[in-house]
């Protein structure tokens, strides 16, 4: 069983990256803004909750997120493995995910992130904006907070992976079959190890 962990920037590829290890790997992708933005769609208690933070480019609240994470994990107890996908962002979120998997006799395999220069991520994330009418992605203050968000509150996530011995990074530029294929690499040699 491979758990992997899709870690970077918002706008560094992850979710674009986690669908074609999905496929290559017959795994799960667990996405939480994803999550987030299906149950704002259908105007669920927790996607009002959510797009009220969403909107300003912060994080939701731990407790909720870790919540809604679990039931997604619960919901496909017959798995090869997951891939998360924005998740965990904060260390109380890390903490429990090790808890929560360690429960189940399961454990994080590797944390992958994609590293990607901030100019590169605004144009990504604006230009991603227009298309997909992301209200988070069309406004430059939004996409700052989300940056500032990140260096605040989840880069400190490097460290706490890199004590376990799982932190990778690759680089997230360059076109996205290059970008899959490094990855599938870093993937591919921990397997064989
Ligand atoms: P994403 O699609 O991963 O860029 O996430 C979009 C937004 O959803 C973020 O800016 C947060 O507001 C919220 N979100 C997604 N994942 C998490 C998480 N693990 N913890 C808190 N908020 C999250």
């Amino acid at each position: 069983m491979i758990n992997l962990i899709l870690f970077g920037k918002p706008g560094s590829g992850k979710g674009t990256q986690a669908e074609f290890v999905r496929k290559s790997y017959n795994l799960v992708h667990i996405s939480t803004g994803d999550v987030f933005r299906t149950n704002i769609a259908k105007n669920t208690d927790l996607g009002i909750l959510a797009k009220s933070y969403m909107d300003k480019g912060e994080l939701v609240p731990d407790d909720v997120t870790i919540k809604m994470l679990e039931e997604e994990v619960n919901k496909n107890q017959r798995s090869k493995g997951f891939i998360f996908d924005g998740f965990p962002r904060t260390t109380k979120q890390a903490e429990i995910l090790d808890k929560f998997l360690s429960d189940q006799n399961l454990k994080i395999s590797m944390t992958i992130a994609l590293d990607v220069d901030e100019k590169i991520l605004i144009k990504r994330l604006l230009d991603r904006g227009k298309q997909s009418g992301r209200s988070d992605d069309q406004d430059i203050i939004k996409i700052q907070n989300r940056f500032d968000e990140y260096n605040k509150k989840t880069l400190e996530l490097i460290d706490f992976y890199k004590a376990q011995n799982k932190f990778f990074s690759i680089d997230g530029s360059g076109t996205i079959n290059e970008i899959t294929q490094r990855l599938f690499k870093t993937i591919d040699k921990f397997k064989n190890d």
